[in-house]
């Protein structure tokens, strides 16, 4: 099955008692049983029919085995790093989701699990990151919001080597566009909230592997943490992953054509894009994804402000967050990224002019016609 289908009939797609074609919202907390024993369905934190169809669904789009679904991005990757034990050390790519950096600093690091962090597009580096207790890489690609591509085919062989887990955050590219455990890797987690679900109006996550050990474990993991995806939230990310793929082609496009805008406008003095040929992800990004995304980050040249430009859009949204069908646009240094240090933002290349934009599935020539405006109030 073409993964276009899979999106629609993947996994448990239509209620098997029923034949109901959205699988329905089975509120249930507990089941009868009609027989003492350990029947499918029992409590459920630890199974409910609804969840189920979406797990399984994901385990198919990012060719695993096993799916998990969680209350957000955020608890997936905390069960997922539950796996490791006090004393293991884990290789942390140095352009994370804020969010994951927080949560293994300020309460990963409290329970005994080390941490270094390294830049993942250096092979060489990332080999020389291994230490006796390394048990895991973990890293993004793209990045946010610099849009890095790192190669995951080559990370996988080297984590592989050490006896080490790749665990990649797929977020950004979503299956539509890469498929890390086809490349290698262990476990995918993402955050549902952004692409999968696609319309800004929902919190969720979700964590799938290949390796029956680690989804035994993972699943454990997500009974015994219990940060589990309610069934409305479960049945509402399913319902927008059915159109991931039509939406991806749009959001696609646009980016392609807002790329070719801005990168004509003198306005702007950098661009990050890794379908820009001069990117230096670009062939990596161009062999391991489909398409290049639809995240797009640049600077203003130093004599404009964001504020100003930001001020004079009337379409585009001043807003957090991403992968929604309505374009969203921010300044990372004010926004998403305003908790780490100036000096750290500075050094990993993130400048104070920098304006990250999601590029939504509105009307190519609104968008360009909106970035033109605020483009040119630059002037007076
Ligand atoms: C948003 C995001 C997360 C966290 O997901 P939540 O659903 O907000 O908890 C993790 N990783 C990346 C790359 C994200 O963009």
């Amino acid at each position: 099955m073409k993964f276009d289908t899979k999106l629609l009939h993947g996994g448990i797609s239509e209620d098997p008692t029923t034949g109901a074609v959205s699988m329905p919202i089975y509120r249930a907390s507990t089941f009868h049983q009609k027989e003492l024993g350990h029947p499918e369905w029992e409590y459920s934190r630890t199974g409910n029919p609804t969840r189920q169809a979406l797990e399984d669904l994901m385990a198919d789009l990012e060719v695993g085995t096993a799916g998990f679904a969680f209350s957000s991005g955020s608890a997936a990757i905390h069960a997922v790093l539950s796996l490791f034990s006090a004393g293991d050390h884990i290789i942390v790519g140095n352009d994370i989701y804020g969010g994951t950096f927080r949560l293994i600093n300020q309460v990963m690091k409290r329970f005994g699990l080390e941490f270094s962090t390294v830049d993942t597009t250096d092979l060489e580096a990332v080999q020389a990151a291994f230490q006796d207790n390394t048990k895991a890489l973990y890293l993004e690609t793209p990045t946010n919001p610099l849009l890095r591509v790192s190669d995951l085919a080559a990370l996988s062989k080297i984590a592989k080597q050490h006896g080490a887990y790749t665990i990649v955050d797929n977020t950004f590219a979503t299956p539509y566009n890469q498929q890390p455990l086809t490349l290698g890797a262990d476990i995918v987690v993402a955050s549902g909230t952004k692409y999968l679900g696609g319309h800004s109006d929902l919190i969720a996550g979700i964590a799938v592997t290949n390796d029956d050990q680690l989804a035994e474990r993972i699943g454990f993991l997500q009974n015994s943490i219990g940060s589990v995806l309610a069934p409305e939230e479960a049945w509402l990310l399913q319902r927008g992953i059915k159109t991931l793929g039509a939406r991806m082609r749009i959001h696609e496009e646009n980016t392609q054509a807002i790329f070719q805008f801005l990168s004509q406008d003198d306005h702007i003095s950098k661009l990050y894009y890794p379908g820009d040929p001069n990117n230096p992800g670009y062939a990596t990004a161009k062999r391991q994804m489909r398409g290049f995304g639809a995240m797009l980050s640049f600077e203003l040249k130093p004599e404009y402000e964001p504020k100003q430009f930001i001020d004079h859009l009337n379409l585009i949204t001043l807003a957090e967050s991403l992968g929604g069908v309505d374009s969203l646009i921010e300044v990372p240094t004010i926004m998403t990224h305003g908790a780490i240090p100036r000096e750290e933002r500075i050094k990993d290349g993130i400048q104070d002019n920098l304006i990250r934009l999601s590029v939504g599935i509105e009307d190519q020539a609104d968008l360009i016609e909106d970035l033109q405006t605020a483009l040119h109030s630059l002037d007076h």
